[in-house]
């Protein structure tokens, strides 16, 4: 299955999913709980400590990354 977008992804679907549910299942900015990503906050999608990661809908994590780069 091709990537369906060029943000780098190094998390599992599974483990993902994982992190998302230990998080509460929402969106740490907007509680949303449709379409949730996980965001490296230091860019690092290796770096999966998890202080390093942060819970966005598709949306948020699209905006921060158009934002900075
Ligand atoms: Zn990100």
């Amino acid at each position: 299955m091709a990537p369906k977008k060029q943000y780098p992804k190094r998390l599992s679907p599974k483990a993902r999913k994982e992190i998302i549910k230990r998080r509460g299942g929402d969106s740490d900015k907007s509680g949303s709980r449709r379409k949730l990503e996980i965001h490296h906050k230091d860019r690092d999608t290796k770096n999966n400590d998890p202080k390093n990661l942060t819970v966005l809908t598709e949306k948020e994590h699209d905006d921060l990354h158009a934002r900075r780069s």
